[in-house]
């Protein structure tokens, strides 16, 4: 995960949103496979993606909230 105040990475924990060092809100930044279609996707809202996401969570937190579009990124790694 990225801190998107200072910039920190940091290894995913499913327990933190927030960085260690300043406190800023943290992302996750992931290399999408090639092959990923996204009428794979299953679920809804941000967890329909989450097996795109290099961890295991346990439990999903959502209330029943929408679709989140992916968005392509020109940051560079
Ligand atoms: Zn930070």
């Amino acid at each position: 995960m990225k801190c998107l105040e200072c910039g920190n990475l940091f290894g995913i924990e499913p327990n933190v949103i927030s960085c260690p060092r300043c406190g800023g809100l943290l992302e996750i930044e992931v290399k999408l496979p090639s092959t990923l279609s996204l009428n794979r996707l299953r679920g809804r809202g941000a967890w329909r993606y989450r097996d795109t996401i290099p961890a295991r969570f346990k439990e999903i937190a959502t209330m029943g909230e929408g679709g989140t579009p992916i968005a392509k990124s020109n940051a560079k790694p």
